[in-house]
């Protein structure tokens, strides 16, 4: 007997096999397509994506997941949350006012972009305020029309949920959710009431907010939306859908008066699955089961997946299951088809969108009754995921080994920082208030002409590294004669900080169209850990040992730091983050040793992404933190007592880490904090962080010139907190965006606002 089991997505990505949805924005903001060609551009990529779902036979296919920018904003402009700014008057929100909210105008700056949950998706944050939310135009209706009349598809049009939304928005105080709530929920219900009008089955309301902890009163704000709306719609088919994390109490989404839940049973730690098995599945509610992982480029383990199936079919009938990936597929590239250039026992080991929605298929047929295709089919997954799990770089013993012995490893420096501290500035001898920059120097048309031209072989290797030591040279002699105390090679010869490190390790591979969607019309093509990482050969000594032969001040060597390559590359699912991270610490503590050798003996090891990689539940703060500051020290702390370890971290966000920050034990940090200085400087306020600090003094994000006088308020503020002898002054972030006029002025009005605050201090 066969049952067929009901296929789902949540979300397809947005930017095309060939990133042509990219491709249209730019040309439309240039100005050299019409809004009317750009429309149609954009129908034509939506209507080629709802087909590849059609064909890869899935029942509910997502509508209103695509988007001309994100799907945040797009929930904003269709309620009229439009910040005052706009000069806005009510009524559909105009192309070119959307596109001022996402990236600024000349009259008014852009609104504010930020992580969406613990991805590299960012989305823009609405602006609610005391404004009175209308509905503007109904976008899913408009999407689900579409997909109709274009594609024949009944589509399932997918909405970011009202509790979710709120979470994510600014501008009211959290005690008054409620009351914003309550502004809101007429216009959700108007919407939903269009969508049930039209005949539509299924909504998806994306609750992603759920994952991250219910408070009591978010238990109640829960039901309360969750009420109204299923009072108001009853022909609707609602599924409230959470992903990235286990939905935590389950009891209570269970007792919401919706038709089916949405459950990730792949990020949740097995609690889902705990949960489901303890509490049972009600007899009037489907689940919508996430098996496939929607956030890694592997293929699934077939068998795995069907023993999960199984366990979940035992408390939930087959006709109330739906199989789906664990979260939308936007964080996940296109198709594997544009690979032409890996080795097979690796390409056939990866499943890209296109690829995982074919495995769902494949999942229902088998686990519903299955028929011999899908027999044939499966036999074909288990020989290639056996081929590749045997790849011998993936079981390396002496990487293993390495691994093992890491735990033995000296914990700490040899010094504690009190003790080595004199000694450094012993050996160093730096002003009061050393002067210095983050690492990276413009990398102009002229610099990114020449690395393509060599990695094309139109430049050989040696022209290649004559012109990067020239880069080099240059920027030495500027930045001695700007009076920079410390300074920095500039990283000419790297595109990416991650990618740079990934082609010189062993376990690395890349992708040639492996692309998703950062935000907006921002794609990144993040390197892929597939087998062990492994330290090859030196991979940034000669640049340094050149720079420092060049001159008598110090030059930092500058290094990724293990948790941020970890966190932006796609990571084997084999082994634990945790495990991985080990690996690259490793590595990296040899690359370290190699420039202490070299004699380079103030090494930067940067970290922007440590906070990123924050689990989403509080309670796994701990945990993550404790092998992410282990993983750094073990890259770090074999140096010699003298040996300045600096490090950098992009991010103002750190009230809730402070600690795991002082216990990473580097020399130096220095934070990105020009945007947000006061509530940092808070942060230390609290605590006593003893070690060397430097708070970016001005934002590189903008091409604008600070003023002497604006930088010396920053320090001097920065000041009544920190101790003169313990504080830095850098800019928030590396240099690579800006140009060299703007650069050279900002640095120069920097070093004399320094300048300017060490006579005061004398
Ligand atoms: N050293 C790097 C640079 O200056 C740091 C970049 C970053 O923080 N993202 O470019
Ligand atoms: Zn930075």
């Amino acid at each position: 007997m066969t049952n067929k089991i009901t296929t789902s997505n949540l979300g397809y990505p947005r930017i095309g096999k060939n990133r042509e949805w990219k491709k249209a924005l730019e040309a439309y903001w240039s100005g050299k397509v019409s809004e009317q060609d750009f429309l149609a551009q954009m129908a034509g990529i939506q209507l080629q994506h709802l087909q590849s779902q059609q064909k890869a036979g899935i029942d509910l296919i997502p509508v209103n997941d695509f988007t001309y920018y994100d799907h945040v904003l797009d929930t904003a402009v269709m309620f009229g949350v439009v910040p005052q700014r706009y000069a806005y008057n009510g009524g559909a929100v105009p192309l070119d006012l959307y596109f001022a909210m996402a990236r600024g105008s000349a009259s008014a700056p852009a609104c504010e972009m930020t992580k969406w949950f613990n991805t590299n998706y960012h989305y823009i944050v609405p602006e609610i305020g005391s404004l009175t939310p209308q509905l503007t135009e109904n976008k899913p209706l408009a999407a689900y029309r579409f997909a109709k009349t274009q594609a024949g598809i009944e589509g399932k049009p997918v909405i970011v949920g009202l509790y979710t939304f709120l979470k994510l928005s600014k501008g009211f105080p959290a005690a008054e959710t409620g009351e914003v709530a309550a502004r809101f929920l007429p216009v959700y219900i108007q919407l939903l009431q269009e969508l049930e009008q039209e005949g539509v089955a299924w909504v998806q309301i994306d609750e992603p907010a759920v994952v991250t902890g219910l408070a009591p009163e978010d238990i109640e704000l829960l039901k309360t939306i969750y009420g109204a709306i299923s009072a108001a719609v009853p022909g609707l088919k609602l599924i409230l859908q959470t992903y990235f994390e286990a939905a935590e109490p389950l009891e209570a989404l269970l007792e919401l008066p919706v038709q089916a839940i949405g459950l990730d049973f792949v990020h949740d730690g097995g609690a889902n699955l705990e949960a489901v098995e303890r509490l049972g599945w009600p007899a009037d509610k489907w689940l919508g089961a996430g098996i496939i992982d929607g956030r890694s480029i592997w293929r699934a383990d077939p068998d795995a997946k069907l023993g999960l199936i199984q366990k979940l079919a035992a408390h939930v009938p087959l006709d109330r299951l739906i199989l789906q990936p664990s979260s939308s597929l936007l964080h996940v590239p296109v198709t594997v088809q544009s690979e032409s250039k890996l080795k097979p026992a690796v390409k056939q080991a990866l499943a890209f969108a296109d690829e995982k929605l074919a495995e769902l298929g494949l999942l229902a047929a088998a686990a519903g009754g299955g028929n011999g295709n899908a027999a044939a089919q499966l036999a074909e997954s288990r020989e290639a995921l056996a081929a590749f799990r045997a790849l011998p770089e993936r079981g390396r013993q002496d990487v293993a080994e390495q691994v093992r012995r890491l735990d033995a490893l000296p914990d700490s420096r040899s010094l504690p920082f009190a003790e080595r501290v004199k000694l450094q500035q012993a050996k160093w001898k730096l002003p009061l208030l050393p002067t210095t920059t983050i690492g990276s120097f413009p990398q102009t048309a002229e610099v990114r002409q020449a690395r393509l031209k060599w990695r094309k072989g139109v430049w050989n290797e040696e022209r290649y590294d004559a012109f990067v030591r020239r880069q080099i040279a240059e920027a030495i002699t500027l930045q001695e004669e700007l009076g920079l105390d410390v300074l920095v090679h500039g990283e000419f010869e790297r595109t990416d900080m991650v990618e740079f490190f990934g082609e010189k390790l062993a376990g690395y591979l890349f992708t040639q169209n492996g692309w998703v969607q950062s935000y907006g019309s921002r794609c990144v093509k993040p390197p892929v850990i597939y087998a062990d990482v492994a330290f090859i050969q030196p991979m940034t000594v000669k640049e340094s040992v050149y720079a420092q032969s060049l001159t008598r001040l110090p030059v930092k060597g500058m290094l990724t730091g293990p948790v941020t390559i970890l966190n932006w590359s796609f990571v084997r699912d084999d082994l634990s983050r945790e495990e991985v991270a080990k690996q690259i610490a490793l590595a990296l503590r040899h690359e370290v040793q190699a420039l202490e050798d070299a004699g380079i003996e103030m090494i930067q090891v940067d970290e922007p992404a440590i906070r990123e990689g924050l689990p989403l539940k509080a309670e796994d703060h701990e945990h993550y933190l404790n092998w992410a500051v282990r993983s750094f020290r073990v890259a770090t702390n074999h140096v010699k007592d003298t040996t300045q370890v600096h490090t950098h971290m992009c991010y103002s966000e750190f009230n809730d880490m402070i600690g795991a920050i002082s216990a990473m034990d580097a020399d130096v940090i220095s934070i990105e904090t020009s945007r947000s200085h006061g509530e940092l400087i808070a942060a230390f306020e609290n605590d006593d962080y003893d070690k060397g600090i430097g708070l970016g003094v001005y934002d590189i994000h903008s091409p604008r010139v600070p003023e002497v006088e604006e930088m010396t308020q920053n320090i001097e503020r920065a000041l009544r907190v920190l101790d003169a002898g313990q504080f830095w002054i850098n800019p928030d972030c590396g240099l690579k965006t800006r140009g060299w006029e703007e650069t050279e002025a900002a640095l120069r009005n920097m070093v004399l606002a320094a300048a300017n605050v060490r006579k005061n201090n004398a």
